[in-house]
């Protein structure tokens, strides 16, 4: 769904040369040019891609799902883990067939994996049919850098990443309809040894309050049901900002907006997880009593080489803090296991504390180490299938406990977002505010609203039926 804000804030050159390539790719085709994204990565990459998909159709493009035939090819990617980057390289190698049959065909390639330095210099040097390279900064200078290489013929490389204001108003289209993604700030301050993203997206910048309120509403006036905000540590929204308007608050603010619809928010840091903010969870019925608190290792002498800034017992306290302030609220976690330095007693720890929390579910990695990061230079004796070996261990106790929390849900009436049309004839399937999935009998035209179920039981999926 495009959403054509009015430009008001939008860069009026970078409408200019929008108008301008638009007339140009009107001369050049016959019919509307074709441009395929390809998104790897976080919801704030999909996110930047439905700003980077309304640009393009605001310059007159339209969207394909595969290369063959396409115009214009992007590839939005992801930095935080090595492999992440090696599929990267294949893939945009693999343009050089598209590129000697469509010559004029224009490869791009943005985000956090571009904007490294010695990533862009590889893309120069050894990829010399990628048109395109800019970072994660700059991307609502697309149609100026579109443009240029449309009318002067070169290569454009484009990395800066001044933290200046964050600009406003980039047309929007959204790959659903039902769930959207809303950025609420953008780049991060705290500096965890193992992660490439302060570098690679620059210090924390806040969207003004009455922008975010702006598209929210919009949002819900276009139908959304679930609007998820998005910022690397979105605790710490309005930290530095003179309007006085903190995450607490933030969240208020879009819940005193009139509608039917549900707000989730992703990814919180423990040290910036107030009371405060605990209390607006609480009393603000819209948002989800669902927290993601990315605890990353149970070991407070790990947790210190990582620079999280919260021990062991900090971490539990609020998670008990949370549990007697938000009632049903389910916990949801980052774990890295196999950080540089860390033992098989570390580990252990990391498993106990997963035990005494009960996750509902966890998203789980071993340490990869990113280039440019302090992580990367430190000592790391453990071998890869020693690793594994710890990984495979948390895993067996994570579903354990995830199976339990599924469990603990039958006989409970619990209020579903209905998602899509089941495989099985006549029923459908939504998630619950946990982000549990629930199947039940119902017609097709509930798709998109939200309804009470109650929890019969639950086989490799919650089974349910629909409250009248
Ligand atoms: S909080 Fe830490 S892990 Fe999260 S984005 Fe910032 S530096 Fe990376």
């Amino acid at each position: 769904m495009l959403f054509s804000a009015p430009l008001s804030l939008y860069p009026p050159e970078q409408t200019a040369y929008m108008q301008r390539v638009r007339e140009i790719l009107f001369s050049k085709y016959s019919s509307p040019p074709k441009a395929h994204i390809i998104t790897y990565g976080c919801q704030q990459n999909v996110s930047d891609s439905e700003r980077i998909k309304g640009m393009l159709i605001a310059m007159g493009y339209t969207l394909t799902d595969s290369p063959d035939g396409a115009d214009f090819v992007l590839f939005n990617t992801c930095a935080v883990r090595g492999h992440a980057e090696d599929r990267v390289y294949g893939n945009v190698g693999g343009m050089k067939q598209y590129k000697r049959r469509r010559p004029n065909m224009i490869v791009a390639v943005c985000g956090c994996m571009a904007q490294q330095e010695q990533v862009a210099e590889k893309f120069k040097f050894s990829y010399p049919y990628v048109d395109l390279v800019f970072g994660t900064q700059v991307e609502h200078r697309l149609p100026e850098f579109i443009y240029r290489r449309l009318t002067e013929g070169k290569r454009i490389f484009e990395l800066s990443l001044d933290n200046k204001d964050i600009v406003e108003d980039i047309p929007v289209s959204r790959d659903g309809d039902i769930k959207g993604w809303l950025p609420i700030m953008y780049g991060c301050n705290n500096f965890c040894t193992y992660c490439i993203v302060p570098y690679v997206r620059g210090r924390e910048r806040s969207r003004e309050p009455e922008k975010i309120i702006e598209e929210a509403r919009n949002m819900v006036k276009a139908g959304y049901k679930e609007i998820m905000l998005l910022g690397q540590n979105v605790n710490s929204y309005g930290a530095g900002c003179d309007h006085g308007i903190n995450f607490a608050k933030l969240l208020r603010m879009i819940n005193d907006i009139e509608g039917d619809f549900r707000i989730r928010f992703m990814t919180s840091h423990p040290k910036d997880c107030t009371v405060e903010l605990l209390d607006a969870i609480r009393d603000c019925e819209k948002v989800e009593r669902r927290l993601h608190l990315p605890m990353q290792s149970g070991s407070s002498r790990i947790l210190k080489l990582m620079n999280r800034r919260y021990t062991r017992e900090k971490y539990l306290e609020l998670i008990n803090e949370a549990k007697k302030r938000i009632p049903d609220v389910v916990f949801t976690s980052d774990i890295i296991v196999g950080f540089p330095g860390e033992t098989y007693e570390d580990f252990k720890e990391t498993l106990s504390l997963v035990k005494e929390v009960e996750y509902s579910s966890l998203f789980t990695f071993i340490f990869s180490p990113r280039e440019g990061t302090p992580a990367a230079a430190m000592e790391d004796p453990i071998s890869r299938e020693e690793k594994g070996r710890w990984f495979a261990e948390l895993l067996r106790e994570q579903d354990i406990i995830g199976l339990k929390k599924q469990r603990e849900l039958v006989g409970k009436i619990v209020r579903v977002l209905c998602e899509e049309a089941s495989s099985r004839e006549g029923y459908i399937v939504g998630k619950t505010a946990g982000t549990a999935s629930v199947e039940f009998e119902g017609d097709l035209s509930l798709i998109g609203k939200f309804a009470d179920v109650k929890i019969e039981s639950f086989t490799n999926i919650l089974n349910g039926s629909l409250m009248e």
